[in-house]
């Protein structure tokens, strides 16, 4: 892995514009559960009917309370190693941006800047009648008083700022568009790439670097590709380039 982790190293000092696309592989290690992985939950078809539209309209019920116990599991966890190589490396400006899949914040809580959420966040949630956005512990205070579903001060039904099955994407998703077309490299980082329409996205940067266990559709068109975990590649990387700078 050495070579490559100087490969790698080397294609990220070359490149001008570099683009990050993480998964769930990268919140693995802050123990957050691969929902969309090898036999994840979001894989059984209980789980994407649980955090869907039709159940978040129809079956409040069973949303706010199984749905909402599954998005608390990614609550309150800390940023790994994997997040804070990211946070390190768009400080030395060798990163300009990081497009996420995960929901759980934890980029930004590791200090990186521009993040673009693809699947939205578990900071705030909106009113499906007029639009206010308030913050998601509000929901989840009110969902356990047994306000079901949690209202707003219009009426309205508060819902999480997460993409479900049956959502449209994000604007950020076109942000990521733009930014994946002109980066030099994109570096996906724990992503399986089978999720669309994010998985479209690599096909649009120049060169592409992939960290993750498992293979990808992408691996063949890749400059580098290290299949291994994401926290022990980005460190080494981190650690290569710290020497190297001395
Ligand atoms: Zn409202």
């Amino acid at each position: 892995m050495t070579s490559a982790i100087g490969d790698l190293a080397h294609t990220l000092r070359q490149s001008r514009y570099t683009v990050v696309l993480t998964g769930a592989g990268v919140s693995t290690e802050s123990d957050i559960p691969d929902f969309r992985g090898s036999g994840g939950l979001w894989k059984k078809l209980d789980s994407m009917k649980l955090l869907s539209l039709d159940t978040l309209y129809y079956e409040p019920e069973l949303f706010y309370t199984e749905g909402l116990e599954l998005l608390n599991t990614m609550r309150g966890k800390q940023p790994n190693a994997a997040h804070k190589a990211l946070a390190w490396l768009e400080q030395r400006s060798l990163v300009q941006a990081v497009i996420t899949q995960n929901i759980d914040g934890l980029h930004y809580e590791s200090g990186s800047k521009r993040v673009l959420e693809m699947h939205g966040n578990l900071r705030t949630c909106s009113c499906l009648r007029c639009g206010a956005k308030t913050s998601f512990d509000l929901l989840v205070d009110a969902a356990s008083r047994g306000e079901i579903p949690p209202k707003c001060r219009c009426g309205g039904t508060l819902r999480p700022d997460v993409v479900f099955f049956g959502d449209p994407m994000p604007p950020s998703f076109q942000e990521a568009i733009q930014e994946a077309q002109q980066a030099d490299l994109m570096l996906v980082v724990g992503s399986s790439l089978q999720v669309a329409p994010v998985s479209y996205l690599p096909s649009l940067a120049r060169q592409l670097a992939i960290v993750n266990l498992e293979p990808t559709p992408y691996d063949r068109a890749a400059r580098i590709v290290i299949h291994d975990k994401a926290g022990i590649v980005l460190s080494k990387l981190v650690e290569h380039i710290k020497a190297n700078l001395l």
